[in-house]
């Protein structure tokens, strides 16, 4: 089973080369760095692999190994002039390392099979979220696009005991996202309402009668939300619709389930707090919401303990 946002199967890469200009490093594991020393060696080019290929010092994530370099402006060592990859022309898409195979995508590993949504720094993922639509989850037989065995999050929640919230993870997340998109309240109060709704969560965590809870509480606040009435479909994308497009996206990249419920939110709020604020500061305040998702995208992936900072 693969679980996916719409959005995700209509990713193509433009070649644009916007990710290979980030400031962020590219690392590679052991085997990738010996890989790559047999190629550049093979074509007598070891002196330019020393150069290409830093090894990593001091501390290290686990299976990284060494860096890839960057030219005098900035960009990976590899980046040639129209915006294409020179490792890739050399040796194919199989012999890039993982990280270069796999971005924008964000494969998770779950119980309920494989989820695959993309990362919101890439230009082509920004324009595909640019839409009025909610984002709409799919389940299918057939994946949306290529991906590997190498998974960013591995997603198991019955193996939590019982009187965890996060034994009852997918169900939160759906109702999180259901949250998050009833447009018949403005963003901050959908925000309010989930931060209500988290803390009677976590109220009954701890109790053996947990699952009937949650239902109780899941249904309180469709009860709710019902009175609110229904919601004529928007007219055009605004930033907070742009806003609405990242925050589930956040959600179904499991931040409540890695960081625990009330980090979670912690981390929602300041990512609506930081939008909101540079949208109202920009000229066009779906440029400001675009700019400021890209960002907070960047970090999150790369940068996260820059996120305390926000
Ligand atoms: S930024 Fe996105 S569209 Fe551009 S090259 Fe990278 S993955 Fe492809």
């Amino acid at each position: 089973m693969y679980v996916y946002p719409d959005m995700a199967g209509q990713f193509h890469c433009r070649m644009c080369g916007a990710c290979c200009r980030r400031e962020w490093l590219v690392t590679v594991d052991e085997a990738a760095y010996n890989r790559n020393r047999r190629l550049f060696a093979a074509q007598g080019k070891l002196a330019e692999f020393n150069q290409a290929f830093q090894k990593l010092k001091g501390p290290t994530s686990p299976g990284e190994y060494a860096c890839i370099s960057k030219d005098a402006a900035g960009a990976c060592w590899f980046l040639e002039a129209d915006s294409l990859c020179r490792l890739h022309r050399l040796a194919g898409h199989e012999h890039l390392d993982s990280v270069c195979q796999t971005y924008p995508r964000y494969p998770m590993n779950s119980s309920r099979g494989t989820e695959i949504t993309l990362c919101f720094s890439c230009p082509a993922v920004l324009d595909l979220v640019e839409r009025t639509a909610p984002l709409q989850f799919l389940r299918v037989d057939e994946p949306p696009l290529k991906v590997g065995e190498d998974f960013v999050e591995h997603i198991f929640p019955r193996q939590k005991r019982k009187t965890d919230p996060l034994f009852y993870y997918f169900e939160i997340e759906q109702h999180f996202i259901d949250l998050l998109q009833c447009r018949s309240l403005s963003l901050t109060d959908r925000i309010v309402l989930l931060e209500t709704t988290v803390a009677k969560i976590s109220a009954a965590g701890g109790e053996d009668t947990l699952g009937q809870r949650l239902n109780g509480i899941f249904a309180e606040n469709w009860r709710m939300l019902d009175q609110t009435g229904d919601f004529p479909p928007a007219a055009k994308v605004t930033a907070e619709i742009m806003t609405e497009h990242y925050l589930v996206n956040v959600v179904f990249k499991k931040i409540f389930y890695t960081y625990g419920l009330s980090t979670g939110l912690r981390i929602l709020k300041k990512f609506h707090r930081f939008i909101r604020l540079s949208a109202v500061g920009a000229e066009n305040n779906l440029a400001g919401a675009r700019k400021a998702v890209a960002e907070l995208e960047f970090r999150l992936g790369h940068q996260r303990s820059s996120l305390g900072k926000l």
